[in-house]
């Protein structure tokens, strides 16, 4: 048995389950070794059910019987309940509003449940309890119904998996348990360095694997989890050094462009810069002199005022010609994650460029521009794909503005010295990547980002780039306004709402769904969705007002069509799901209100409520929490007191809570790299350890474990962008 061989060759694997699996993201053998346990179900603290007492929170073993559903007498909730049976005893369990617990439920299954012991009347019940089927009972429990089995199964902590309906965390013990039986960890050779594990004190891979899946208690767990996280990172930081160590090599063009050029360029801005975005601007040209490719990270929060950086700066590159020659002039691309955004960067970039004789082309999946137009020397025009593309590579577009568009094959450029990639962590590395691909001279690469990290992940992710903070707002902004409400206090925000209206301005409504919800997901119920509160809030709140609608499901053309509206002013209150996240740009909007707010992890409440700090007017945000426990409201006023994103980053980092929303889908790493992210030693020794190996051998000729399992990596992130 290898690693790489599919899951279905473990046993016959039933079409729900392979959904299942595909939603957990296993494929292979080695995607059902990587899917760690999330915690270990003590054996050794589970209890009999004689023993249990009131408030215990317990986990038993047992036969259930006699499961049937009912409704509430006076509450009508429909509820299951069922009895528990151990050698010991037995005890009643009761559901509230998952009466399909019962249905689901073999009568006389063996279960494993976990909940809390309640009474009720003198009697002992099980209330809510979770419950998973299991084939058997685990060692030392109920020895009578156990014992002939003749299981000699060590005696371990008990692994619970992250499950999918229909796919059991039992399920997937028993199939690694198979795997382990299978030979499959032998066959594998541990890709990391012996010597690294050792000066770490971590186990080998083979090691780490049982520790992780079968371990005879949490210490030895506890290191597996730190092998594999130092392996995840490790990794990072060997492909981004590598990058890195290549980009430096590649030649670049020389930009010397002398102070005073910038400046009288930067002088028509319609407001001074900013010291910091000065420093930025500086940063950059100093690269473009050097000779080698620059990579640079910008990071500002949001209306700090980065696309004056990219502007004063593709000035610089458009008004130098290629070198040894007198004519035609250096390319500058500019990637963005949304048509919005190309979009409005084109509009601010042909403000800025519009006094000079510089072609500018705008290209996304629905269409292209280009300015100036012919017929209309201050306006764009609509263009072919065909034509731009045409010129784009004769050199007559000096800047190309689009989404990934931008990045298609077909997109060649005569000379292009100069990369933008705007709110970069939106897109893979590949992609970025491929907007730079250059045979002979590299273009210089800015990547720009309003999403204030903690630095250990940029340590990881970013660690091929140098790193320029705008730490500075434009003089005059105002601190936004923040109020944590409850969904009971919405009102409140109304007013202030339509305060702001009545002088003119605009509001947000962000939502977190775009439909009604789906009646079977409980958790989803209460979530206001952005269809059907635009239509309430027309019909009872804001009458008099127009609504707009704007979500990630509308097709491109009514996306933009709905924020050309809100810009203009034809909409006043735009109800819209997190998509406005994106360096949306609406000077007049003041107020935002995030319905759902505990939803979001801070970070990304942060950067909504950056759409509303435009402009010199006061702003305010209300934060909506459908929850009112002590912990979330906690969480959210970190808004009001944090001083900046950043330290709203490090807290997102360090409450598990928002792991899912912040952590491993936007970044692409596992939760338990996400978990070493909070461990700055970790991080820093595997960039350590990184950095070193490939100092002393570049190409990893001495260590071919390694270099496969980079090249396979490699391989599998590519296939997956
Ligand atoms: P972000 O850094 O989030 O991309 P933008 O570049 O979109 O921010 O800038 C936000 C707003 O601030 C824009 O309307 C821009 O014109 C304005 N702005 C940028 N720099 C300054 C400045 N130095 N002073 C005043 N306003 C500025
Ligand atoms: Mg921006």
């Amino acid at each position: 048995m290898i690693l790489s061989q599919k899951i279905e060759e473990l046993g016959r694997i039933l079409p729900p389950q392979k959904d299942a699996l595909s939603k957990l993201g296993i494929q292979t053998i080695e995607d059902l070794l990587y899917h760690f346990p999330v915690r270990y179900g003590d054996t050794a603290t589970m209890q009999s059910i004689s023993s249990l007492r009131k408030g215990d929170s317990a986990v038993i073993f047992g036969k259930v019987t006699k499961l049937k559903t009912s409704k509430g007498f006076r509450t009508k909730i429909a509820m299951a309940d069922g009895i528990i049976e151990d050698t010991s005893g037995s005890i009643k369990a009761v559901w509230f509003n998952q009466p399909y617990l019962a249905k689901m439920t073999p009568e006389g299954s063996f279960i494993r449940a976990e909940g809390k012991v309640a009474e009720r009347k003198g009697e002992l019940y099980l209330s809510n309890p979770k419950i998973e089927q299991i084939t058997k009972l685990p060692v030392g429990v109920g020895e009578s119904l156990f014992a002939g089995e003749g299981d000699n199964a060590p005696n371990i902590l008990y692994p619970v998996y992250p499950e999918s309906k229909g796919i059991s965390s039992n399920w997937i013990y028993h199939s690694i348990q198979k795997v382990f039986k299978g030979g499959a960890l032998d066959v594998f050779l541990d890709p990391i360095p012996e010597h690294i594990l050792t000066k770490y004190n971590l186990p080998s891979w083979k090691t780490a694997m049982i520790w992780m899946h079968a371990p005879k208690n949490l210490k030895d767990a506890e290191s597996a989890r730190k092998r594999f996280a130092f392996e995840e990172i490790f990794f990072i930081q060997l492909e981004r050094i590598r990058e890195r160590r290549a980009w430096q090599k590649n030649p670049s063009f020389i930009i010397d462009k002398a102070r005073e050029d910038i400046e009288t360029f930067t002088k028509r801005f319609p407001f001074p810069l900013t010291l910091a975005q000065s420093h930025a601007i500086d940063a950059i040209v100093g690269d473009f002199k050097s000779g080698r490719a620059m990579s640079r990270l910008l990071e500002g929060d949001v209306g700090s005022g980065k696309t004056a950086v990219a502007a004063a700066t593709v000035h610089a590159v458009v008004t130098t010609p290629p070198k040894n020659r007198e004519f035609g002039h250096l390319q500058s691309a500019y990637m963005c994650p949304t048509e919005i955004l190309a979009t409005q960067h084109f509009e601010s970039f042909i403000q800025y460029f519009k006094h000079l004789p510089i072609n500018i082309g705008l290209i996304t999946g629905s269409g292209c521009r280009k300015f100036p137009s012919k017929v209309n020397p201050t306006g764009w025009t609509d263009i072919s794909r065909a034509q731009l593309l045409k010129w784009t590579a004769s050199g007559d577009i000096s800047i190309l503005i689009g989404t990934h568009a931008l990045i298609q094959k077909s997109v060649q450029f005569k000379n292009l010295g100069y990369a933008i990639i705007d709110e970069q962590h939106r897109f893979g590395t590949a992609q970025r990547k491929k907007l730079v691909r250059k045979d002979g001279t590299s273009p210089h690469l800015l990547s720009m980002t309003a999403t204030p990290i903690p630095r250990t992940l940029a340590l990881t992710m970013y660690g091929d780039l140098d790193l320029t903070v705008i730490d500075q707002m434009p003089i005059g902004r105002k601190p936004i306004i923040t109020d944590i409400l409850s969904g009971a206090n919405r009102e409140r925000a109304y007013e202030r709402i339509r305060m702001e209206l009545k002088n003119g301005r605009q509001a947000y409504i962000i939502c977190p769904r775009i439909d009604e919800p789906d009646p079977d997901q409980e958790m989803a119920l209460n979530a206001k969705s952005v269809k059907e509160e635009a239509k309430r809030l027309k019909k009872s709140i804001f009458p008099e007002y127009e609504i707009g609608v704007l979500h990630g499901k509308m097709k491109d053309d009514d996306k933009d069509e709905a924020m050309l509206d809100f810009k203009a002013g034809k909409t006043n209150i735009l109800v819209a799901t997190s998509v406005v996240e994106v360096g949306v740009n609406v000077p007049n909007a003041t107020v935002i209100l995030i319905e759902g707010a505990e939803r979001f992890g801070l970070s990304q409440l942060h950067q909504l409520r950056g759409r509303v700090i435009r402009s010199e007017n006061q702003a305010y945000c209300f934060a909506l929490s459908e929850s009112t426990g002590d912990k979330t409201i906690a969480r959210l006023r970190a808004l009001k007191t944090a001083k900046n994103g950043f330290e709203l980053a490090e807290l997102d980092l360090a409450s598990r809570g928002v792991g899912d929303l912040w952590g491993r889908k936007q970044w692409g790493v596992s939760d338990v790299a996400m978990e070493a992210l909070r461990n700055i030693k970790m991080v820093e020794a595997a960039r350590t350890e990184a950095t070193i190996l490939l100092e002393k051998d570049e190409t990893l000729s001495q260590h071919p474990t390694l270099k496969i399992e980079i090249e396979r990596r490699r391989k599998d992130a590519v296939h997956f962008e």
